[in-house]
């Protein structure tokens, strides 16, 4: 039943504009030796364009001194497609935080938010056009579900920003991506192929991949029971983000539509058995909605939920709403906000209230939904 549910979820990610070009960061490593071998080039040579794309950051096939002139325009063309391309980039937070919204090759816009901070820089990715999750507070569940993104459609945010920092492109100078997020637009889980071939090349070492540790990677879900049981097979240090909002069915059937398929006891067992596969803490997302989810009943719930599978297995991160255009929901009181964070401290739950970064620019959390309409192609 669940995974008949799943593969609904999964073919509803279907392109009715087709696919995305095929492109280096599409490739397996046996798929991209294929390729290099159909040009005539010997098959080594993969390797040099895996070093160009992951260890460099380059997809300017012209630039490739060490390939035959003559060859590079072929080269591009055939491995390097450009996937995503800038509209539009907002800045906030001092330089700190930017906001790219990107277009897609049919036209789909997405973002990706880049964010440093002291000792680290987190890029939220975007894994789905739309969302098909249908969470009522969060703008992007408002747009619905387009199509699901191609493998070299996440990784091309993640390489663009990991040369971003590289390149001192952003306040603080120089520096290295560290971390990557997948809660921009989108279920990760509902597109879950795509996802973890991407997970396996971010954290792959360079040059097979950006060598950003497995540990740094998180994923969050909804709260898609088979998908969270899958990425507990794989054998990643992956974190897991569950995205809860509620700790009791009746209301989280309210906040998380697909509680009605995956209520809180299938998702909190899951979330667990991820701890226990992977050793990694479960990060517990909850925002906090005025009088909806931030009562001490609700903070009294959700200990007791967690409690009940043991001692800190999870990390509870409240966040305060980011208020969307048109949702009757709003932040919660900030005296409201401490008393729900004692509560679960009093418990015996570690708790962190998360930082709202960009939310003058719409990038915050369930803000993301690409409001600049345009068709247009290049
Ligand atoms: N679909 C995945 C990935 C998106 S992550 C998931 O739901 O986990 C985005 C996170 O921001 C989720 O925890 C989501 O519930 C939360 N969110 C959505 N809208 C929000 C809002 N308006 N304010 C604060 N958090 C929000």
């Amino acid at each position: 039943m669940s995974d008949d549910v799943f593969r609904e979820v999964l073919s509803r990610g279907h392109n009715p504009r087709g696919k995305a070009p095929r492109h280096f960061a599409d490739m397996t490593d046996d798929e991209a030796s294929e390729t290099v071998a159909g040009l005539d080039i010997p098959r080594f040579r993969a390797k040099q364009l895996a070093s160009h794309y992951y260890s460099h950051g380059d997809v300017k096939a012209e630039d490739f001194t060490d390939f035959p002139k003559d060859l590079r325009q072929r080269i591009g063309d055939v491995f390097f497609p450009q996937l995503i391309t800038e509209v539009t980039r907002q800045i906030a937070d001092e330089g700190m935080t930017v906001k790219t919204l990107w277009r897609l090759f049919d036209g789909s816009r997405i973002e990706s938010v880049l964010m440093r901070y002291p000792r680290r820089a987190t890029l939220c990715i975007s894994s789905q056009v739309g969302c098909g999750m249908a969470c009522p507070f969060c703008a992007t569940g408002h747009l619905g579900l387009t199509r699901n993104m191609s493998t070299g459609e996440i990784l091309e945010q993640v390489r663009v920003a990991a040369r971003t920092m590289r390149d001192g492109g952003m306040a603080g100078g120089p520096g290295r991506l560290s971390n990557v997020v997948f809660m921009g637009m989108g279920e990760p889980m509902a597109n879950y192929r795509s996802v973890l071939a991407a997970v396996r090349r971010i954290c792959a070492p360079a040059p097979d991949g950006f060598g950003i540790s497995a540990r740094n990677i998180t994923i969050s879900t909804v709260g898609v029971v088979p998908g969270i049981r899958k990425l507990a097979g794989e054998g990643l240090p992956v974190r897991l983000a569950v995205s809860l909002h509620a700790a009791g069915d009746e209301l989280r059937d309210e906040l998380v539509p697909m509680n009605r398929k995956f209520d809180t006891t299938k998702v909190l067992d899951a979330a667990h058995d991820y701890y226990k596969a992977s050793g990694r803490r479960v990060s517990i997302e909850y925002a906090l909605m005025r009088g909806i989810n931030d009562q001490p009943e609700h903070a009294t719930l959700l200990a007791k939920r967690l409690n009940h599978y043991g001692d800190d297995w999870a990390h509870v991160n409240p966040i305060p709403l980011n208020p969307i255009e048109g949702s009757r929901w709003t932040a919660s009181k900030p005296e409201d906000e401490r008393r729900f964070l004692d509560i679960l401290h009093r418990s015996g739950i570690t708790a962190t209230l998360r930082d709202t970064r960009g939310s003058d620019i719409d990038g915050a959390c369930g803000q993301l939904a690409a409001k600049v309409e345009d068709s247009s192609t290049e």
